[in-house]
C-alpha cells in the first residue's frame, strides 16, 4: 500500500509549494521519502514538527524560512503504485 502525501505551505510574500511525502509498506519492504516542489531546502526550522525540521523548506522567491505555521493544507492520496519522483 503507497500513501502519498501533500502538504501544502504558502509564503507571507504569496508563494506556494508543497512537500510531498511518499510512504510504501507491503509488509516486507516499506520505505519514506519527502521531497519538495517549488521549494528550497536552505531552511532553518529547528522546531517540533518533524516534516519541517526534516526538509527544511524555505521560499525560493524571497528566502524566507517556512515552518508548521506556512503548512495551509494537507491532501492524502492513496495510491496502489506510486512512481518515485
Ligand atoms: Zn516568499
Amino acid at each position: 500500500m503507497a500513501l502519498r502525501t501533500v502538504t501544502h505551505a504558502t509564503c507571507p510574500c504569496g508563494h506556494h509549494g508543497s512537500i510531498v511525502e511518499s510512504r510504501y509498506d507491503d509488509g516486507e519492504t516499506h520505505w519514506y521519502l519527502a521531497t519538495l516542489r517549488e521549494l528550497s531546502h536552505n531552511g532553518i526550522y529547528d522546531g517540533l514538527d518533524p516534516l519541517f525540521s526534516e526538509t527544511t523548506p524555505s521560499c525560493p522567491s524571497c528566502g524566507r524560512s517556512l515552518g508548521p505555521e506556512h503548512a495551509t493544507d494537507k491532501e492524502r492520496i492513496a495510491a496502489s503504485a506510486v512512481v518515485s519522483p
